[in-house]
């Protein structure tokens, strides 16, 4: 069975890189262990997650709370050629630079006129000089 009817029967995302019976470099996929870059991201996403649903109880996870406080996540699977980040120093090199494989916590101020969480209609009437309660209301969640 190839990995990605593997991944769809299981409904496991994982399968894709584990289930390989072939060749390991590309036979089936452009990207060869792919869920190892995607991986470490969901593993923070549920962390992240598992924390804001236990922020107000009581649990020895609460230490954690001062590690993953950063609105937004840097995660970097490798120095693409071509971008920003093509210059890194190589992991083993580096203790204070920015390199692949650690997250680094970004912190910025809140957008008060956020799409999801601020005043968007608010901001936008003013950025283009409306009057906001003339403004058609957004589309609300079911
Ligand atoms: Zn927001």
């Amino acid at each position: 069975m190839k990995a990605e009817a593997l991944s769809r029967k299981t409904g496991h995302v994982g399968a894709v890189a584990f289930s390989r019976t072939g060749d390991p470099a590309t036979s089936d996929f452009g990207e060869p262990g792919l869920s190892l870059d995607v991986i470490p991201i969901a593993t923070q996403l549920a962390r992240l997650a598992m924390l804001e649903l236990l922020a107000d109880k009581s649990s020895t996870l609460n230490v954690l709370k001062r590690d993953f406080d950063a609105p937004w996540y840097l995660w970097l699977n490798r120095p693409e050629p071509g971008t920003q980040y093509a210059d890194m120093p190589p992991l083993s090199e580096s203790r204070d630079e920015l390199t692949i494989n650690r997250w680094y916590g970004i912190y910025f101020e809140r957008d008060e006129q956020c799409p999801v969480c601020g005043d968007f209609l608010s901001g936008l009437a003013a950025a283009y000089g409306l009057d906001a309660t003339q403004l058609p209301a957004l589309p609300e969640k079911e």
